[in-house]
């Protein structure tokens, strides 16, 4: 396999996207290692009839302080672990924070920051109209993506891919269609600290800093650490073709 370069602080946050290659069909943009891998285990996907494709792949640090503020102000929706409907204004910082991390990453903390997270979906099962809604049951039986599923359980591994919001761990909540290349995110993973996301958060106008900075060492083990690892064959040699 490639040699892998380690994450710079700047591109395990997000500020830079010099660790990318944006790709145009199907448009998403990944990890430059995880582009080959990606594309293989689409085409092998392809062949029974899927139409494997991300509809989130890398997001940078500014689009995800832009989510994190406007959930903090009330200004975007915020809801419970129910999926019900939250006020911000009538919550403590501490419940928002706490409240907002269930469904988004604090800024800088984003696995998707790294390049080797996508959303996927597949676009041939969709029905006419039909609007995504990113809901857990879309991709369990019965649902339009749960062939999707069953592929992906049987196939993904192979392909260095696995899911790291897999189980309810009571951290972030379940996401079906969530996608890791494990072989670099898991470097990514040991690069990133509670004391180098600091360093950063510090600088940066974030709603609700000081309760973010206060909680971080807690946060950071809670929603970044406690993810879902990968199996050891999704750790191995990617197949490529
Ligand atoms: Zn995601």
């Amino acid at each position: 396999m490639q040699e892998i370069p380690e994450f710079t602080l700047d591109q395990l946050t997000g500020r830079v996207r010099d660790h990318l290659t944006e790709l145009s069909d199907p448009r998403c943009t990944l990890h430059k290692s995880a582009v080959a891998p990606f594309l293989a285990m689409r085409a092998a996907a392809a062949a029974e009839g899927i139409d494997l494709v991300a509809f989130s792949s890398f997001r940078d640090f500014d689009r995800q302080l832009t989510i994190w503020n406007e959930k903090f102000q009330g200004v975007r929706p915020m809801q419970d672990r129910a999926g019900r409907a939250l006020q911000a204004g009538t919550m403590s910082p501490a419940e928002r924070v706490a409240a907002i991390l269930w469904w988004s990453a604090l800024p800088g903390a984003s696995r998707h920051h790294w390049g080797t997270d996508v959303d996927v979906m597949d676009l041939a099962a969709l029905p006419p109209g039909y609007r995504i809604q990113v809901v857990p049951a879309e991709y369990a039986a019965g649902g339009p993506f749960a062939k999707l599923t069953t592929w992906l359980d049987a196939h993904m591994h192979a392909y260095g891919f696995f899911r790291p919001y897999d189980t309810d761990r009571g951290s972030v909540s379940p996401e079906p269609w969530h996608l890791s290349y494990a072989p670099v995110a898991l470097r990514a993973q040991r690069a990133l600290s509670p004391e180098r996301l600091r360093e950063v958060l510090a600088g940066v106008d974030i709603e609700g800093k000081e309760e973010v900075l206060a909680s971080l060492a807690e946060n950071f083990r809670r929603y970044v650490l406690e993810v879902d690892a990968p199996p050891a064959a999704a750790t191995a040699a990617p197949r490529l073709s």
